[in-house]
């Protein structure tokens, strides 16, 4: 099972709280307000980020 992240960068304010709480480094820094994604071939689905998004952002898609 793999996943991908898929953020809707209209909603995200760059808070980096996904960041923050992702436990395998997936995300990067944030880039002119925007957070940025680094690797989601390390994400084990665990919505950890998606929970922490006050905008609700972010969507982890099975593959
Ligand atoms: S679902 Fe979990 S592992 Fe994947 S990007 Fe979000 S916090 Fe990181
Ligand atoms: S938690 Fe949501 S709003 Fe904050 S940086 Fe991540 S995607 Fe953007």
């Amino acid at each position: 099972m793999s996943y991908k992240i898929e953020i809707d960068f209209d909603k995200c304010d760059g808070d980096a709280a996904c960041q923050d709480v992702c436990p395998q480094e997936c995300y990067g820094d944030v880039v002119d307000g925007k957070i940025t994604i680094v690797d989601d071939y390390e994400c084990i689905g665990c919505e950890a980020c998606v929970n922490s998004c006050p905008n609700d952002a972010i969507e982890i898609i099975e593959e």
